[in-house]
């Protein structure tokens, strides 16, 4: 079969599965509001928990990053593109989440794909958690590592996987806060096991950075486990975008040395580490933030106790609502949208057969009476 058929084959399956996914132009994204096509919504479908993308530190920290040192790097970082920002921002990092090193990355894909490309290889293995972000497992299905994926948060299917017999060494891959069902990884029984065998834990913490622990310093401190790995993400909590791996000295040299990613791409601008600091100083200072965020959470999770849908038990700003068939999900969707609110559907692949669902996420730049309005919302709809 050649492209164009292989294509139009695959376009068509997606159409008939109730899949077919469109970028929609946003004209304005406030994260409490969106304009789309002219009309403005309630928005619960942003990952910026903070608001930060808004804040004035952050947008004047661009602004006077790139009035200092430009709009871009230039180069790699191993040639021209590392700066003085860059150093700052990865020193605080280091600091604040207690490792010896911080690499930045251009996003948290590109840190997942090359932590993994550069660590699993022949005969090592990946353990990871089945709900684990695409970036992570297809980063190990493509290594030359064996990939195995353990029960979503369950640490004794991790010990059976670990019990087997395996000539090289071990990664235990894991999120800290899972993105498409809002719950939180048992990270010290994953831990403990992984140690017991000699592996090394890897988590991603895209989704609790800036969020959870104490001044936002996320899952593992919240949980008092230091994985061998940690991924944090700035497009989310942080409002921006990139994303560092913290790691001790070895390794960081090990990936300054001979990650592909890091060698054969351009730097984060430097404007951008900028912006970053300033995130970083609001995320720390940002507990009135964080309160009002949780606030919300309990507002939302009271309220919704009686919908027909099945809610995740989830305390995070994720908040799933399983509606199960795609076509169901995504006529919920367009129904919320009538009334004003903007909250995605997700499908599989994303999410297993069977189980689309409304993501709804909550922030702190909500107020009160946008929950009790998508509350309102949602009732009506399941009258219906
Ligand atoms: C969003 C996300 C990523 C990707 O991070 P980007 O910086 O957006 O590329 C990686 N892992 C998890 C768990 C995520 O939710």
């Amino acid at each position: 079969m050649g492209w164009s058929e292989r294509i139009t084959q695959a376009l068509t399956a997606r159409r008939a599965a109730d899949g077919w996914r469109q970028r929609r132009r946003v004209e304005h994204n406030s994260v409490r509001e969106i304009v789309v096509d002219g009309l403005s919504y309630r928005h619960f479908s942003s990952n910026d928990y903070l608001g930060l993308s808004q804040h004035p530190a952050v947008i004047a920290g661009w602004q006077q990053g790139a009035a200092a040192s430009g709009a871009g790097a230039g180069a790699s970082g191993h040639v021209t593109g590392y700066s003085r920002y860059h150093a700052q921002l990865e020193e605080q990092l280091a600091d604040w989440l207690g490792y010896s090193r911080a690499l930045l990355f251009i996003s948290g894909f590109a840190a997942n794909q090359a932590l993994i490309h550069l660590l699993a290889e022949k005969p090592d293995r990946v353990l990871a958690d089945k709900l684990a972000h695409a970036s992570l497992l297809d980063a190990a299905s493509h290594a030359p590592a064996t990939l195995r994926r353990f029960a979503h948060n369950q640490p004794a299917s991790l010990t059976r996987l670990l019990t087997t017999p395996c000539a090289g060494a071990t990664l235990v891959v894991t999120e800290g806060v899972f993105s498409m069902d809002g719950d939180s990884a048992p990270l010290a029984a994953l831990a403990a096991e992984t140690r017991r065998t000699g592996g090394w834990l890897l988590v991603d913490d895209a989704h609790g950075i800036g969020i959870c622990g104490a001044q936002g310093r996320g899952s593992c401190w919240q949980q008092q486990v230091k994985p061998e790995l940690l991924v944090v993400t700035f497009g989310k909590g942080f409002g921006v975008s990139g994303a560092a791996v913290l790691c001790d000295a070895a390794t960081a040299d090990y990936l300054e040395q001979f990650s592909r990613h890091l060698i054969y791409s351009t730097a984060m601008p430097p404007a951008q580490c900028h912006a970053l600091l300033a995130a970083l100083q609001q995320v720390q200072q940002g507990d009135a933030r964080r309160e009002k965020l949780r606030a919300n959470i309990a507002r939302f999770r009271a309220g919704a106790a009686n919908l027909p849908w099945q809610l995740m038990p989830s305390d995070s700003a994720i908040q799933p609502l399983i509606v199960g068939e795609n076509h169901a999900a995504v006529a919920l969707s367009q129904r919320l949208a009538q009334a004003g609110l903007w909250v995605s559907a997700i499908r599989p692949p994303t999410v297993p057969p069977g189980t689309a669902r409304l993501r709804i996420t909550l922030t702190a730049a909500h107020h009160s009476e946008d929950i009790d309005a998508l509350l309102e919302a949602l009732y009506d709809a399941a009258d219906k």
